[in-house]
């Protein structure tokens, strides 16, 4: 296991962006944790909604008292393809894991269990499947176990349900994004909902005046004089950049000069991801005004928001989707979305706010095609949507639930 090194970041830095009464409720609780230990896993430091949580909340609970630490779990290629399969398959694909996709997914998670004394931990934050079976190989020693659920596990192949229940079965506690991925077999009262949220002093959501977002953007390629679109995520096939292209091929004829970027993180643990960015490199190689970024080729943090300011509207495709944490960054620069009726989606486009979900590739293009017509309508959702976000999708929000979930297991 490997320590994450993270940045420092002030409680009181927040007065200014979210709600008065979620700060107010976060030193409350975080007094009657002072001091405790709490160890958060996970399976890669970059790439992906996890890593990109754990980066600014690690820093927050420390802040506020509380000895936070994130580590990842070691493994080799193997492991990682193994763990992608189980996660497609908690999300619904039909291929299970085989006996020795298992044997290489048990072993490192004993490996790795025995590579850390838990006795130093009071609480042990367990990130989605990859490392969840750390704790059936682990000294439990007087810690209580949280396993982190991020994905849609509303319809796992049952198989792979049954697998990933043996390990989950001994945790304390379980967190669901959404009460709809909460498989049967768990015991009620052993699962909490928590969505999870954006930080809105990261590099990746602070405030960018439009010169400075331009000239990032300029420089990599995009006109920012001309209407933009953009999709940003793994590249990954629940997040359908193949669809995002044919509907950018049914909308361009309408919008002059209209530019599409799919902008795509190589994640440590997504071996699958070069298979589905050569695909849409391959279909979109005749087309100069479809562009290709991944953070290998140095489009971060700051582009990322320079793209989600910029376009006219962000995209997000997604098929299946945990909560899409790119689809509140969007909103929290009042830039509308059409996105998929996936997941966590619903939950950030709700009541007529932020944009438009959609359900098919045809619906997806008329949508962005009324949204580009239309900069009172788009203007509008934007707004709504920041609104939304700030109330609800937030980190302090996230470190309030996290925390009440800790002291309820304490006392
Ligand atoms: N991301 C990024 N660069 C990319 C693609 C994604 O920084 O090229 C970030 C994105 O901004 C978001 C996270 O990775 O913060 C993806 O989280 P999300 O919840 O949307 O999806 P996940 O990858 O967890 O399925």
């Amino acid at each position: 296991m490997q320590t994450v090194d993270v940045g420092e970041l002030a409680v009181s830095a927040y007065r200014t962006v979210a709600p008065d009464w979620i700060l107010d409720a976060l030193g409350t609780v975080a007094e009657r944790l002072r001091g405790a230990r709490v160890l958060h896993l996970s399976a890669t430091p970059y790439g992906g909604g996890v890593s990109e949580l754990l980066r600014s909340a690690i820093p927050l609970y420390r802040d506020l008292g509380v000895h936070a630490t994130w580590k990842i779990v070691s493994g080799a290629p193997a492991f990682f393809a193994a763990t992608k399969k189980l996660h497609n398959a908690l999300q619904g694909a039909t291929v299970p894991l085989t006996l020795a996709e298992r044997a290489v997914y048990e072993e490192t998670a004993r490996r790795n269990a025995a590579e850390e004394s838990f006795r130093d931990w009071d609480f042990v934050f367990v990130h989605d499947p990859q490392p969840a079976a750390v704790l059936s190989f682990a000294d439990k020693a007087k810690a209580k176990w949280v396993w982190r659920c991020h994905i849609d596990t509303s319809q796992p192949q049952p198989e792979a349900w049954d697998y990933a229940a043996k390990f989950v079965d001994g945790y304390d506690a379980t967190v669901f994004t959404l009460a709809a991925f909460v498989p049967r077999s768990l015991a009620a009262d052993r699962v909490d909902v928590i969505p999870p949220a954006i930080d809105p002093l990261s590099p990746k959501n602070l405030s960018l005046d439009d010169r400075t977002a331009h000239a990032v953007l300029n420089w990599i390629g995009i006109d920012p004089a001309r209407p933009l679109i953009t999709q940003v995520s793994r590249f990954d096939p629940w997040k359908d950049p193949l669809g995002v292209l044919e509907a950018y091929r049914l909308v361009r004829d309408e919008v002059p000069g209209l530019q599409l970027a799919l902008v795509g993180s190589m994640a440590l643990d997504d071996p699958e991801a070069w298979d589905v960015y050569r695909a849409i490199s391959d279909a979109s190689r005749a087309d100069p005004e479809v562009h290709v970024f991944t953070n290998l080729t140095g489009v971060g943090n700051v582009e990322v928001n320079a793209f989600q300011r910029t376009s006219k509207a962000m995209v997000q495709k997604s098929v299946r989707e945990g909560f899409g944490l790119v689809v509140s960054e969007a909103l929290w620069k009042n830039t509308p979305v059409v996105a998929g009726r996936a997941g966590g989606i619903p939950l950030q486009v709700a009541d007529g706010s932020g944009g438009v979900l959609v359900g098919s590739t045809e619906e997806c293009a008329r949508e962005l095609s009324a949204l580009l017509a239309d900069h009172a309508r788009a203007a509008a959702l934007g707004a709504s949507g920041h609104q939304r976000v700030r109330r609800h999708f937030l980190l302090p929000r996230l470190v309030l639930d996290e925390l009440t979930l800790l002291d309820g297991l304490a006392h």
